[in-house]
């Protein structure tokens, strides 16, 4: 179920059943030569509506634009500062906290994101514990990938898989997406791997073409369809397990 395709009646009586709800959260930013700008919100967006389609629960409109300020070197990229996703975050679980939703589950496709959003669910349990404001609410962030698509995509790429446009993630986003799939030649085969980086000019420095430790020649629809259905039944399973802590 698509929050974006509920009318208010439907959403109150959902709540009237349940009260967890799944937020896909990603980035606008590079993902190498063949990796799409839309590469970590739409395959967590995937996998959130595929895991909200199993289980019958509700998904949210996706927070497309993530913390990337390293990205900012290469063309297409965007960012919010982390102050500010921090707010975004926050506030959109406080409104929905608002009718009555309790437990949010964020399925994220970028590491960037990690401190800032993780930091806004300190500020909301904050300001309730301040006794400021706010409902008995409950949060977690989980990439799109948990054990059993991290085995998967071990035994599909081992070393290559690397840590930024993944092969992992320019395959789901090839199966997802076949209408945009893009070839484009890579030199080195495995891009360098990460020693860290700082700023955009600096991550350009470091990162010629964008990825890092990665070979994402290697990615397939095929793999992409494999890496989807474990990733859905991984999130499946976590988003249930979380409902029940
Ligand atoms: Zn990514």
């Amino acid at each position: 179920m698509q929050l974006a395709l509920c009318t208010w009646q439907e959403v109150e009586e959902y709540l009237g059943r349940r009260t967890g709800i799944i937020i896909p959260i990603g980035s606008v930013e590079q993902h190498g030569p063949n990796g799409l700008i839309g590469t970590d919100h739409l395959t967590a967006e995937a996998v959130a509506q595929g895991v909200g389609e199993r289980l019958g629960c509700l998904v949210a409109p996706t927070l497309a634009y993530g913390m990337s300020q390293h990205h900012l070197g290469f063309a297409g990229s965007a960012t919010l500062k982390p102050s500010t996703l921090m707010l975004v975050v926050r506030d959109v679980v406080q409104s929905l906290a608002v009718h009555g939703f309790r437990r949010f589950f964020f399925i994220n496709g970028h590491g960037g994101n990690i401190a800032s959003v993780t930091a806004a669910f300190d500020e909301v349990y904050a300001m309730r514990s301040l006794g400021e404001a706010g409902q008995p609410v409950r949060c977690r962030l989980s990439f799109w990938f948990g054990p059993r698509t991290r085995a998967l995509t071990a035994a599909l790429y081992g070393e290559s898989e690397g840590g930024h446009a993944t092969c992992s993630e320019v395959s789901l986003m090839q199966y997802c997406r076949p209408q945009a799939i893009k070839t484009a030649p890579m030199s080195p085969h495995l891009a360098p791997a990460s020693g860290g980086f700082f700023d955009a000019a600096d991550y350009r420095a470091r990162f010629p073409d964008g990825r890092i430790g990665s070979a994402p020649s290697l990615a397939s629809p095929e793999h992409g369809r494999q890496l989807y259905e474990t990733a859905v039944e991984d999130m499946a399973e976590a988003y249930q397990a979380f409902l029940a802590c």
